[in-house]
């Protein structure tokens, strides 16, 4: 069995066209089930009753469309939204739709579990499970098409559970299916990647001529102490990090999260701004989720405002990141799967390494 939604949109096309053609039926069939894929998606062969009954049970005798199981739904009362899926091997992964006026975000994971580790985030303290494969990524939006009444997704951040970049070999198909009008038609300024820095995954995502946005989690202004919150940072210190930043063909944002009495001092925003100023990044300042992080307090609403101002006045440009979905744990690095059994973390060197197609 072939699983379709694995495959780019034109790889699916040239297997479809192959198909008709040993059933003597003409070949705009295949556009027909392409469109059913992610344009118009078709939660199964049955469904697609544009064609006619037969073709349908023949395509299902050869093809999958496999769905991810929606296990649970939770609302916030800001109307950001919260699905656990439960994949066929028992792993489980969150999504988070955020709506913000017309637009709406999608916050999807790449991983199931996390093996980096960093001190303040929920989803590394579960471990890491297993990359997530094309159809799990991009399947994510796609149920989001499939509910009723259906969620249209505007903007996509690969911010849920995961490094995005430790799984390259499956997030570069995706970004195709995002992208691609014959996939979700996407807007690639409208997809955010957010990473730690894996240098290998900036470069490879840089070599794609589409304008997809990069997002770097940077959270401390020095190695010393981004060593202490990241991990990571032993394989790609922080000088590599905004070098690669620097190459970066387009403008990259970075991600600060704010730790009260750690990272928030005005010496660290005056070395941030010096790091920002080198390459010229946007900075957001995102205030902590306590969820996941264990001896860890937020920055109170002053001072976030205080260090926004000092970095400004150091010549950089600022956000300050609302805080969306915390009653349902759906706020950035609340992401975490209680699972019963829960199994030791497992420590980086199982990530498969990075991979780098
Ligand atoms: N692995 C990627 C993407 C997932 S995390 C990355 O680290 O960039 C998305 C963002 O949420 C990252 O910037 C991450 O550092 C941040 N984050 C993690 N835990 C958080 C918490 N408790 N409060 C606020 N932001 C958090």
């Amino acid at each position: 069995m072939i699983n379709l939604l694995d495959l780019l949109p034109s790889e699916a096309r040239t297997r479809l066209v192959e198909f008709f053609a040993a059933a003597a039926e003409p070949a705009y069939r295949a556009n027909q089930v392409v469109r059913r894929l992610w344009q118009n998606p078709a939660p199964d062969f049955q469904s697609m009753t544009e064609l006619p009954l037969r073709l349908r049970a023949a395509l299902a005798a050869e093809f999958e469309l496999p769905r991810l199981g929606i296990a649970a739904r939770q609302r916030s009362a800001d109307g950001t939204e919260k699905f656990l899926f439960r994949l066929h091997d028992g792993e489980a992964i969150e999504t988070v739709a955020i709506p913000d006026g017309d637009r709406l975000t999608l916050c999807i994971s790449s991983q199931a579990g996390c093996a980096l580790q960093c001190a303040f985030c929920a989803t590394g303290a579960m471990g890491f499970s297993r990359n997530l494969t094309v159809s799990e990524i991009a399947g994510q939006v796609r149920e989001m098409r499939l509910l009723d009444p259906p969620i249209a997704v505007t903007n996509i951040v690969f911010m849920g559970m995961g490094e995005p970049l430790m799984n390259w070999k499956a997030v570069d198909p995706t970004l195709t299916i995002l992208n691609d009008p014959s996939g979700f038609g996407i807007g690639a300024r409208h997809i955010t990647i957010s990473t730690v820095g894996v240098l290998p995954g900036i470069i490879a995502l840089g070599e794609r001529p589409e304008q997809f946005r990069l997002a770097i989690s940077i959270h401390a202004p020095s190695d010393g102490l981004r060593r202490e919150l990241m991990p990571i940072n032993t394989k790609y210190p922080l000088a590599d990090v905004i070098e690669a930043a620097k190459v970066f063909d387009r403008r990259v944002t970075f991600e600060y999260v704010m730790l009260g009495g750690v990272n928030d001092g005005e010496e660290h925003a005056i070395q941030l701004a010096q790091l920002a100023r080198e390459c010229r990044a946007f900075v957001n300042l995102i205030p902590l989720h306590p969820g996941g992080a264990r001896g860890f307090s937020p920055t109170s609403d002053q001072r976030i405002r205080a260090f926004a101002r000092e970095l400004r006045g150091n010549g950089v440009e600022v956000a300050i990141r609302k805080s969306r979905g915390v009653d349902i744990a759906a706020a950035c690095g609340q992401l975490r799967v209680e699972r019963l059994g829960r199994r030791p973390p497992r420590g980086p060197e199982h990530d498969g390494d990075i991979q780098v197609a």
